[in-house]
């Protein structure tokens, strides 16, 4: 079988330096704020170009803690309104959402399957504070044109940049694009841990120290609390083998644009839409969309013939549950993304074999 993203084999490349890492953490006998979030954070800010990057538990606290701070420092309040993309994963609009911000959604470039710059202005209001841009699949989805509007109207621009680590815009990495950045290092990501991690990236000194202080209890110094905040580190094992990964995410990434590469040129069954690449820095392939309006007979096919797919995502936010009131709107552009969507294997591990076998199987499907 040809796995969708074979996990053990994404560890075992590494194993000897994971091993090694985690070995010395566990026996220096100190698991939390220590010397190897502090070494990871360093590494994690020097690479993707921001003056500070924060450790904490998962992708989704790190959104959340970027506007919990911004409330704190008096800049959003609740019931201000931040711009997201319609097309996105759950976690964008639930880090809005749990702060008492309401969620503006704009539909997504039916090319690009990114926010369209071209929507944004129509939905900003005198109550928008941000835009939340999410670089979705791994591609970058700022242009310049976001970065004009946010500064016309003063809003912050904030990335979820889960998908996209490594990603380059011009030469900058995502994550240092706008005023602050939400990282997840759950384990299928291009960057991931063994468990859950994740990191906010920022220049802005005051909204690091703050996101410092909500995610470790609301503390300033031990035993001292200004905020009522949460409880949500990184720990020093996971922190240890980010440290080790990072070393190796752009060759990672390289392996999976050569897998893109093979799967664009090779895919030929006139059916099927590739995605669309403006260019091979601005997209580091976390995930391979396919299009077809027969989508789920194209995945019955591939599971019938050994290959996993994933479709990213069956439903999307609006029409979930959590968001009943929304269930009636209608984003047509967002809705076709999710009824043609799916996602081909693609990783570092995957063999030209395989990428192959699966080319071969497409452009053999009968439409
Ligand atoms: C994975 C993901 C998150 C959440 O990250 P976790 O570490 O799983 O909490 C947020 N946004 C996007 C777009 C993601 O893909």
């Amino acid at each position: 079988m040809i796995k969708f993203l074979d996990l053990e084999k994404v560890t075992a490349k590494y194993s000897a330096e994971i091993n090694e890492a985690v070995s010395r953490v566990v026996n220096s006998g100190w698991y939390l704020q220590g010397k190897e979030n502090e070494k990871f954070e360093t590494a994690y800010a020097e690479y993707i170009g921001t003056i500070y990057a924060v450790g904490c538990a998962n992708g989704l606290d790190a959104l959340i803690w970027i506007f919990r701070a911004y409330i704190e420092m008096g800049v959003m309040k609740p019931g201000d309104e931040v711009i997201v993309p319609a097309t996105t994963y759950i976690a964008s609009l639930l880090a809005i959402s749990e702060n008492g911000l309401v969620p503006v959604l704009v539909e997504p470039d039916i090319n690009t399957y990114q926010i369209d710059p071209d929507r944004i202005e129509a939905a900003i209001t005198p109550r928008t504070k941000a835009i939340l841009i999410v670089h979705l699949y791994g591609q970058c989805a700022y242009t310049d044109r976001i970065g004009e509007l946010c500064g016309k109207y003063n809003l912050k621009l904030v990335e979820d940049n889960a998908q996209a680590h490594g990603c380059r815009f011009n030469g900058k990495c995502t994550g240092s694009l706008g005023d602050a950045a939400g990282h997840s290092f759950y384990p299928g990501k291009n960057l991931g841990a063994l468990g859950d991690g994740g990191a906010v990236t920022t220049d802005d000194e005051e909204l690091a120290r703050t996101i410092r202080a909500v995610a470790n209890y609301g503390s300033t110094r031990k035993y001292v609390f200004r905020y009522i905040g949460r409880n949500s580190r990184l720990d020093e094992i996971q922190a240890a083998v980010l440290d080790v990964k990072l070393r190796h995410l752009d060759a990672d990434n390289a392996r999976r644009k050569d897998v893109a590469r093979m799967y664009i040129n090779g895919i030929n069954n006139p059916s099927v839409v590739v995605p669309y690449v403006r260019d091979w820095d601005s997209n580091v392939f976390h995930i391979f969309p396919v299009r077809t309006e027969r989508r789920d007979e194209l995945q019955k096919y591939l599971t019938d013939n050994g290959v996993q797919t994933i479709i990213h995502y069956p439903i999307p936010p609006h029409k979930q549950e959590c968001y009943k009131d929304w269930n009636s709107w209608s984003f047509p552009i967002t809705e076709k993304i999710h009824a043609e969507e799916l996602s081909l294997p693609v990783s570092p591990v995957i063999t030209d074999e395989e990428v192959n076998e699966v080319i071969r199987l497409i452009n053999k499907w009968q439409v």
